[in-house]
């Protein structure tokens, strides 16, 4: 059983707390993907995982087993790094094979045979004669998985394995990579900075800042139901749009429009004087004309047209610049200058402490 469990992790580097009672468990054959902004503390998880690097508090545990003390050839776990460290005097077949000679007692064929499976399964059957450097970085990606793949690990830890690619091959890396681990069925801690890698690749996504984890959902409950207001700006592109609002009685009053609230906000506001509204770019409604509730009048300052949708960015009045972006269908014609009418249907706003950022609605 896989299953690999952070409990109450903690890192320290002299005064600098890197990853702060991190606990959580990432189920057999789980795809978890490990999110955050630069220095958040991903890549110090990962190496604590593979043992790279020491635990100052906490355990983690694969199964039952603590890893406390296993040197990291000891760990049933293979990492695949950015720079996919390859050896350059080395064939790819060699590349593959290195580290099985090295650390089983495979015989020759065995290990020949694991390496053809995997480069099979990942298309480089036609390199294994060719050096690192008669690659692209896209084979070296693959061969650096492939390196992973011949050891049949429990746990593969990868560390932003695609940000060296450009970016119409790591759209196809993603779901090859997402193919692969599926079948594998292994355990895999996948580390980026890229939402849209987090979106589409985890079963499960955990978002990390400041060294705390901050939400671990599925992509659609971080997306729809964020636990904070970090979580709520960070997933999701263009990020959700934010007002801060004072609670006055039945609506929350911001510098450019008044929100009346349902009862059912009005609870969710009980207790709180300044709380932020959120609204995510796609739920912006607009409109001609409205019928008032929950609608503004603006005007499109900037219209980026994205293809089949566009990004239309809204002022409240002509001379300001914009202060929110709606997502709106490509058919639709909107030009900049133009009044229009923005609704944020009560369903869909986000309601967040001002103070705390913790989620109210
Ligand atoms: P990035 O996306 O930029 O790689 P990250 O989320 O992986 O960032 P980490 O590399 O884990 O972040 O770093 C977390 C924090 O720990 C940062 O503040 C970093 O400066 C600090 N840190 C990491 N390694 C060391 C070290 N060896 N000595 C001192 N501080 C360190």
């Amino acid at each position: 059983m896989a299953r690999l469990t952070l409990d109450s992790v903690t890192k320290r580097f002299d005064d600098v707390v890197a990853v702060d009672g991190v606990s959580v468990d990432i189920e057999d054959g789980e795809f978890l993907v490990l999110v955050g902004p630069s220095g958040c503390g991903k890549s110090t998880t990962l190496r604590m995982i593979a043992g790279l690097e020491s635990i100052s508090e906490g355990d983690i545990r694969l199964g039952q087993t603590s890893l406390s003390g296993k040197r990291p050839k000891e760990r049933d776990i293979a990492m695949v790094f950015q720079s996919y460290a390859l050896y350059p005097h080395m064939t790819v077949r060699e590349n593959m094979s290195f580290g099985l000679e090295e650390s089983t007692d495979l015989d020759d064929d065995t290990i020949r045979q694991k390496v053809e499976d995997a480069a099979s399964m990942l298309d480089i059957d036609d390199l294994l004669g060719r050096k690192p450097d008669e690659l692209s970085g896209g084979q070296q990606q693959r061969v650096a998985l492939g390196r992973a793949i011949v050891r049949d690990p429990e746990v593969f830890l990868m560390d932003e394995p695609l940000s060296n690619l450009d970016a119409k091959l790591r759209a196809q890396m993603r779901t090859e990579l997402q193919r692969i681990q599926e079948n594998l069925d292994t355990t895999t801690v996948y580390v980026t900075h890229d939402q849209t890698e987090a979106m589409t690749m985890g079963d499960r996504i955990a978002i990390l800042d400041g060294g705390h984890l901050q939400q671990v959902g599925t992509p659609l409950e971080v997306y729809h139901k964020p636990a904070n207001r970090f979580v709520a700006g960070f997933i999701g592109e263009p990020s959700m749009n934010f007002f801060e609002m004072e609670v006055q009685g039945d609506r929350l009053v911001g510098d450019d429009f008044a929100y009346p609230l349902s009862e059912e906000s009005r609870a969710a506001v009980e207790g709180s004087s300044h709380v932020t509204l959120g609204i995510r770019p796609e739920d912006v409604e607009v409109v001609e004309e409205g019928d008032g509730r929950h609608e503004f009048e603006t005007v499109v300052d900037v219209v980026e047209p994205m293809g089949n949708e566009n990004n239309v960015y809204l002022a409240f009045s002509p001379e300001r610049e914009h202060s929110f972006v709606a997502t709106v269908g490509g058919m639709r014609s909107v030009e900049s200058g133009q009044p229009v009418v923005a609704r944020f249907p009560e369903s869909a706003i986000h309601l967040f402490d001002a103070e705390t950022g913790a989620a109210l609605k």
